[in-house]
Parts: C-alpha cells; structure tokens; sequence
C-alpha cells in the first residue's frame, strides 16, 4: 500500500543560508498574516475572501514597489502560506480548529517549497533549492521516493530541519491472528492484557524536573534581556528533549505492537480535558496518550491492522475481568487487588487492559486511518473519535464484518 507520510531530517545551512532563510520566513509570515487581515477585516464586511481573491490580491500586493523585498525570495514559500491560510479556514469551518491567527516572528518559523522551488537528485542524495542551494543535510534514516514537497523549519531553539512529504510503499503485516487489549497509565507507560509491561522512557521525569526548573528561571528575567532569551532557548530545548525521548518511546511500542497482533483495542481517553491539570508526572503521560492514539491509528491504517475503542464512561478499573464483579471504588493508589465476589486477584492496570479489550467496539473502517487525505492530498485528523464515541454507547451488539469472536475469546 502507498502511504503519504513526512519525514524530518536535520540541517546545517552555512551563514549565507541562515540569511536567506531569515528572510524566506519573513516573507512567508508576512504573505500569511496579510491574506489572514484581509480575509478577517472582509469578514466583518460581511463578504467572504475566498483562496482565488486572497491570491489575487497577494499578487497585486508583490508588485507594490513598497514591498519590492518580496521579489528578494522565492515566490513559493508565499503562495503556500496562503494555501496554509486556506486549509486553516477550512478547518474553522468544518468546526475542527479555531479561528486562525497571525504568525508571529518569535516562535517555530517554516517556509514549504513545492517541485518547482526545489531539486531533488536521488542518486548523490542532494536537495537544492531556489535562492538557497544545496542544503548540508543529515540524513538519518532511509526512504525510496521523490520528495512532493519540502517545508524549512527552523524550531524555536534555533536548530534547522527539512520535513520531506513522502509516498511510500508500506508493506500489509502478515496475520498474526492475536488480539491485545492497552492500558495507558503514568507509572507505567503501558500495560498489555496478557500482562506485559511497558515502562516509562528514563530520564522523562528527570528532563521534566529540568525543566520546570528552568521555567522557573525564566519567569525571574527580565523581558527583552539576553539573558532572559538565552534561558528561553534553554527552556525550548529541554522541551524538545522531552519530546523526542517520548516520540522515540511510543514508536518502538506501537511498530512492536502493531507487528505482534491484528486487532488493537485501547480506552478512549478525554485527553483535552485531562492535559488541564498541573501535576507534572501527569502532565508528561497526558500528552503521550494523544500522541499514543495517533501513532497507533495510522500505524495499524498503514499495515492493515485493526483498532477498537473502548468507551470512557466504562468502568474499566472497578470491574473484575474474570466474573464481571463492579467494585464500588477503586481509589488511583490501590495496585492490585482480590475480587470480593470470585477471589481472583489481579494487577490494576492488567485487570484494565483485559476489560478494554473484551469492551471495545470496532471502529467504522473508514475513519482507521487509511481515509486520512483530503482532496489536495494532504493529511487530515480522523474525525473517529467522536463517531465512535456516539455509537458505542448506543449499540453495544453492533454487528460488524469481522471477526468478533476472534476478539472476545482471546
Ligand atoms: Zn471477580
């Protein structure tokens, strides 16, 4: 199967390069942020902008000798930051996002080039790109097709990385016929039906502790000091660091997991509501479960496996997994316990994972990641987690065309 995926690499742009990009990225912010105001102050209007009239009026707007810096970087970058605006739109729209916002020049900044802005030669591996040359990249892992299109970023601890859209081939997974139920908890990252453990990554909360710390510091200096955006960098940087050890984490466990069995089953978790509270532990895991979940889903689309979903109002921790028993409470600090009906004693998050499994529903084929592209190609959020929500409650014996003894009694 053909899947689109992006890859980011990173790169060391010589000072020439640093320039021209400083101003690739200006110039791109400014073409967002002038197509946003127009559309907005229109809007108030009562007139709508569509992408055609916002494009034609960028146009307009290049040859105004005001502004004649625009013609100074490549004119790809721009457009696609209006065709940025336009998906942003959309999505306010289709009510999925909010309204969009200026691009500021603090921050994470990025400029995306299509095949007419750059050059890919796959032999020697060289990318080159307009007004900017070849790009000094690390290339870190291995991928087969011609890059669609490449987005600069430059992150908001200074560092610099292409992000490559790809069409790979992703090879089906032969069938394992194996079933497993997930349960995501903070202790532990993962707990598996068959009663398997998955730890946290190490030094997570190490790096965590750092960086509240290093928050901490930042709140003390002084606005538009060096000091204060030294420590800023600090602090963006301990914030990546996190990131990565947790991305690298969650991907060895979902490709293991993935591999290992054909059906998937995982709880439905509030995740926006849960990343409200200021526990830092809690903090940590709470963006994992998101991230856990998307991971999972596209994996299992690309692979030709199948997730289900088991309903968060259900009682996944009280109930026994052996008689059915629900227990009147369960308080978070109890690890394990008996069951005061049938006696059996089970391992909190173990005794969760086997309910999840034997509850979760199956999640309609089209929303399990492989409709994952809008009509330009380009990714989009499932919208699964709200139709699954929706049915689950109301058809709890809802047929479906697979397998569903397969799940029930493994
Ligand atoms: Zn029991």
């Amino acid at each position: 199967m053909r899947v689109k995926t992006r890859q980011t690499f990173r790169f060391y742009p010589s000072e020439r390069q640093q320039r021209q990009l400083a101003r690739d990225f200006g110039c791109a912010r400014h073409a967002y942020n002038f197509a946003l105001k127009l559309r907005t102050d229109s809007f108030k209007e009562g007139k709508s902008i569509n992408y055609n009239a916002s494009s034609a009026a960028w146009t307009e707007h290049r040859r105004d000798a005001a502004f004649s810096w625009l013609r100074e970087s490549s004119c790809v970058p721009q457009q696609q930051a209006l065709r940025h605006l336009q998906t942003a739109f959309t999505n306010f729209f289709a009510k999925r996002a909010r309204y969009p916002s200026f691009r500021s020049k603090h921050g994470r900044q990025s400029a995306e080039h299509t095949a007419s802005s750059f050059k890919w030669d796959a032999a020697n591996r060289n990318l080159t790109i307009t007004n900017l040359g070849r790009l000094n990249i690390h290339w870190s892992r291995e991928f087969q097709s011609t890059p669609t299109t490449v987005t600069i970023i430059k992150d908001c601890a200074g560092r610099y990385f292409v992000a490559l859209c790809l069409d790979e081939e992703k090879e089906v997974l032969p069938k394992t016929w194996q079933s497993i139920g997930v349960d995501l908890g903070i202790s532990r990252l993962a707990t598996l039906s068959n009663g398997e453990r998955f730890a946290n990554p190490r030094h997570t909360m190490t790096y965590a502790r750092k960086l509240g710390r290093l928050q901490r510091v930042l709140a003390r200096r002084v606005k538009g000091s060096n000091r204060r955006a030294l420590t800023k960098r600090k602090v963006a940087r301990q914030h990546s660091r996190i990131a990565s050890v947790r991305k690298d984490c969650l991907d060895k466990l979902t490709t293991d997991l993935v591999r290992r069995f054909d059906v998937i089953a995982l709880e439905d978790l509030n995740v926006r509501g849960m990343v409200k509270n200021h526990c830092l532990a809690k903090h940590v895991s709470d963006a994992s479960f998101g991230q856990f979940r998307r991971m999972i889903e596209y994996k299992a689309g690309w692979h030709g496996k199948e997730i289900r979903i088991a309903d968060r109002f259900f009682p996944s921790s009280k109930r026994c997994s052996g008689c059915g028993f629900v227990h009147a409470s369960m308080p978070l600090d109890v690890r394990a316990f008996t069951c005061v009906q049938c006696g059996a004693k089970h391992d909190r998050d173990e005794n969760a994972a086997k309910n999840i499994l034997n509850f979760a529903e199956v999640i309609p084929q089209a929303t399990a990641g492989q409709a994952g592209s809008n009509g330009r190609g380009e990714r989009v959020k499932p919208r699964a987690a709200s139709a699954v929500k929706g049915n689950a409650r109301r058809s709890v014996n809802r047929p479906s065309s697979m397998d569903v003894e397969h799940v029930l009694h493994s």
